[in-house]
């Protein structure tokens, strides 16, 4: 029986996005599987992405890299971007991670501890992790890969992109033999130019698309789906939630769902956002609250028991980040753990 508010992944939409992203790179995908595959399970989606050939996982947190290496065995690659933390590199080397390491300090730990394989982060303009260029270490033992992240890959008329590329491939000279990866979902599809070594994505492979909104090469993967707890008939003028925000101007039909904040539907979508119900798209309305949001169904057959979409295939997941005034990694990350996942 589902669950009052579910979140179905389809492994073999993620499967399709990660080929699809392969072909239009050229070169190997290691996906980011880091905050739990953006809330998707990363023990389940780094499994199917195993069997696509996938063998090299970026998180960001030494947890999830102990997690996930727990999930999927000892073969695979696992780098943590937030590389090493002081008294952190016993941890990383029992689970046998490789930090990205982004510092001076961050370096000794790692090399004071025994060191071994490990990347290193050049920061290209970003400012948030990595060395600046004039400042990075010479090469260095263990050095397996050196990556940099874009800054605006979901803007391809965004100039710094560029400026990015070019500082990457002059840093990047200095370190032969080493795995360049540069390009995240975004950069991907910005050119060959971009793809270097080994390519990077996050969001694309888990449904959103590269410049965040729909894209046709990219499949739906996540779907969040919520059950019609009552449906009540609201007449003109009365108010539908708390604060008040919304009044009835006509005699209306005022379905509660069980989704709320609580399991990761932010206040936020409300008042834009609409939900697939009973084959067309309507409004949240009134406040979203902790257990539950209202839909206007008014006119629609919907009984107790039928189920609300408010992403997946039917309302695309950019289209309803957008609604809620942000983004589609926000959109899934938010999902919390009340809710079940579910894989087909
Ligand atoms: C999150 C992250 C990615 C993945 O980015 P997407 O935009 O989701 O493809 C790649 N590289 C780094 C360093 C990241 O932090």
């Amino acid at each position: 029986m589902p669950s009052p508010a579910e979140l179905t992944v389809d492994l073999s939409a993620l499967a399709a996005n990660f080929r699809t992203l392969e072909k239009v790179g050229g070169v190997p995908v290691h996906p980011v599987v880091k905050a739990d595959s953006y809330g998707l399970g990363a023990a389940a989606c780094a499994r199917r992405l195993m069997n696509e050939g996938a063998r090299t996982f970026f998180v960001a947190r030494t947890r999830e890299g102990e997690a996930l290496r727990e999930a999927i065995g000892a073969d695979p690659t696992i780098y943590v971007l937030d590389g090493c933390a002081a008294g952190r590199a016993d941890r990383l080397r029992a689970a046998r991670l490789r930090p990205v390491i982004n510092t001076a300090a961050q370096l000794s730990e790692w090399r004071e501890a025994g060191g071994g394989a490990c990347g290193l982060q050049i920061d290209t303009g970003m400012n948030r992790l990595g060395f600046r260029p004039e400042e990075a270490p010479g090469p260095f033992d263990g050095l397996e890969l050196v990556l940099s992240h874009l800054a605006c890959a979901d803007d391809p008329a965004e100039p710094m992109n560029a400026r990015q590329r070019d500082a990457f491939a002059a840093a990047a000279q200095r370190y032969p033999g080493t795995v360049r990866s540069f390009a995240n979902s975004g950069g991907i599809f910005l050119g060959a130019e971009y793809a270097f070594d080994a390519l990077r994505p996050g969001i694309c492979l888990y449904g959103g698309g590269p410049e965040g909104r729909p894209d046709p090469r990219i499949r739906a993967v996540a779907t969040l789906t919520a059950e019609v707890l009552q449906v009540r008939d609201v007449p003109t003028g009365e108010t539908v939630g708390y604060s008040r925000t919304f009044t009835a101007v006509r005699p209306s039909r005022i379905a509660t769902c069980a989704a709320g904040y609580a399991d990761g539907v932010l206040r936020s979508y409300s008042p834009e956002g609409r939900v697939f119900v009973a084959g067309e798209l309507r409004p949240i309305v009134g406040r979203v609250s902790m257990d539950a949001c209202a839909v206007d169904v008014t006119g629609l057959d919907v009984a107790v028991g039928d189920r609300v979409e408010l992403f997946g295939s039917n309302r695309l997941l950019d289209d309803a980040a957008t609604a809620a005034g942000t983004i589609a990694y926000e959109l899934l990350s938010a999902i919390t753990s009340r809710v079940p996942r579910g894989y087909t």
